[in-house]
């Protein structure tokens, strides 16, 4: 099948798109000129269930919903539309709004590793073991979700990781023994044409790296693309890239990204999976929870198994992160915790592979373990699964009960201590 892509230039033309009143279109305008909009025709013509389309989750993953901007945000834009405002006065509104929806959550911006005194822009390397790269023909995706924290890097110009040397990369693994896997992220960088994954991991395994184990590709091909793997005219090179890594002894692992068990459905999908597998990749899964979209155990415990059924490792389950759409999406962590155990004991043992949940923040990835009562105060337990001291994993820490919070910075330390006991020494990383 050949990619077609709809953006807010494009989207009416669809044949599906003429059932939604003006109203509901004038919506996807209105939050599409602020929130990045593209979807493909996969999504379109095999996820999407056009019947229900209001109640959708792949409708809602990736068309712009009203509820993504504050009331008082979607009406200075649709004002603006409707009387007919000039391009950049329009425009100067919308990167206002952009910047008040905090483009660049969890202190990504200190995360750019250095050599030598140079910034490695196209880099991030925050946990001891495995550093990212940002290949630069990957930063964009075959569709955008509309929860995505990395949605102002394809809105906001300046936001922008990416590199293009993969020299530079081997040079400051040569320098880190410490590290162990290399994470390809993006953007997508299975949107690269195999051409350019050569380049890089050929390089990558010319360098023969003691420390390299894992090669890791973060990638949502699986849910809005899977004829990556099959049917793209340079799938097959790709596939046998991806046996020549695994056939080297290096681990590759498939970091994929699926929200509902309805995008593991399609036919497509399936032989996606079967080709990545014949490889030797392994794929694991994770994916944020979020109201409209998933936020139901049934849906999880469903997702987690049909994984399983099909060779796919369950991975993480993330709570939404403090950025773009944050309150349409956002979940109590109080219920997040509530879904996942109730899902995690719905499920068998081999699908408890899953961790979570878990809110990747500035300090590191911290689970909600549970909510207990000690020594007669109500608590949330947490732990860290990452930090960016790695001492701080797996340590239990206690925050005070409170029904309403979403994120870290909601929460309190319990007990009547005045911090969380990593708070001085993340201050002190900074200065
Ligand atoms: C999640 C994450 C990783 C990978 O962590 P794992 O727990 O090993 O999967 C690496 N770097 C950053 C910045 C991350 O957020």
């Amino acid at each position: 099948m050949k990619y077609r892509s709809y953006t807010l230039a494009n989207y009416h033309t669809l044949p599906q798109i003429q059932n939604l009143s003006e109203e509901d279109r004038f919506v996807i305008e209105v939050v599409g000129n602020v929130l990045p909009f593209k979807t493909s025709n996969y999504v379109v013509d095999e996820l999407i269930d056009w019947e229900n389309w209001e109640s959708d989750p792949f409708f809602k993953l990736t068309f712009p919903q009203k509820g993504m901007l504050s009331e008082e945000h979607f009406n200075r834009v649709a004002s603006l539309i409707k009387s007919g405002a000039d391009k950049s006065d329009l425009r100067k509104v919308i990167d206002e709004i952009r910047y008040e929806l905090n483009p660049n959550p969890a202190g990504q911006a200190h995360n750019v590793p250095e050599l030598n005194g140079v910034k490695l822009e196209g880099m991030q390397h925050k946990y001891r073991e495995t550093m990212l790269f940002f290949p630069s023909q990957g930063q964009t995706c075959h569709a955008y979700c509309s929860f995505c924290f990395r949605w102002s890097q394809f809105a906001l110009t300046e936001e922008k990781f990416a590199m293009k040397e993969v020299d530079l990369m081997v040079d400051y693994l040569r320098a880190h023994p410490e590290i162990s896997d290399v994470l390809f992220t993006g953007g997508d960088p299975s949107i690269m044409k195999t051409k350019f994954f050569e380049k890089y991991i050929n390089t990558l395994l010319d360098a023969n790296l003691s420390n390299l184990k894992t090669i890791r590709i973060g990638t949502k091909a699986l849910t809005f693309w899977p004829y990556r793997f099959t049917t793209d005219e340079d799938a097959p090179q790709l596939l046998e890239l991806f046996k020549k890594v695994t056939d080297s002894g290096i681990n590759l692992s498939i970091m994929a990204h699926f929200n509902h068990y309805g995008a593991l459905e399609t036919k497509a999908v399936q032989d996606a999976i079967t080709a990545l597998r014949s490889t030797g990749a392994q794929i694991r899964s994770q994916s944020p929870l979020m109201k409209h979209i998933n936020d139901d155990a049934n849906v999880w415990g469903t997702m987690w198994r049909k994984q399983v059924d099909l060779g796919i490792i369950p991975y993480y389950m993330f709570v939404a992160r403090d950025t773009g759409a944050q309150d349409y999406f956002a979940v109590t962590l109080e219920d997040a915790w509530n879904i996942f155990k109730d899902a995690y004991q719905s499920v068998s043992g081999v699908c408890r592979t899953v961790r979570g949940p878990s809110m990747s923040c500035d300090p590191g990835k911290i689970q909600i373990v549970g909510i207990a009562e000690v020594k007669g105060e109500k608590v949330f337990i947490l732990s860290f699964i990452q930090g960016r001291n790695p001492e701080w994993v797996g340590k239990p820490f206690f925050a005070k009960y409170d029904p309403d919070a979403i994120w870290i910075t909601d929460l309190k330390p319990a007990f009547g201590e005045k911090e969380f006991f990593y708070e001085e020494e993340l201050n002190n990383m900074y200065h």
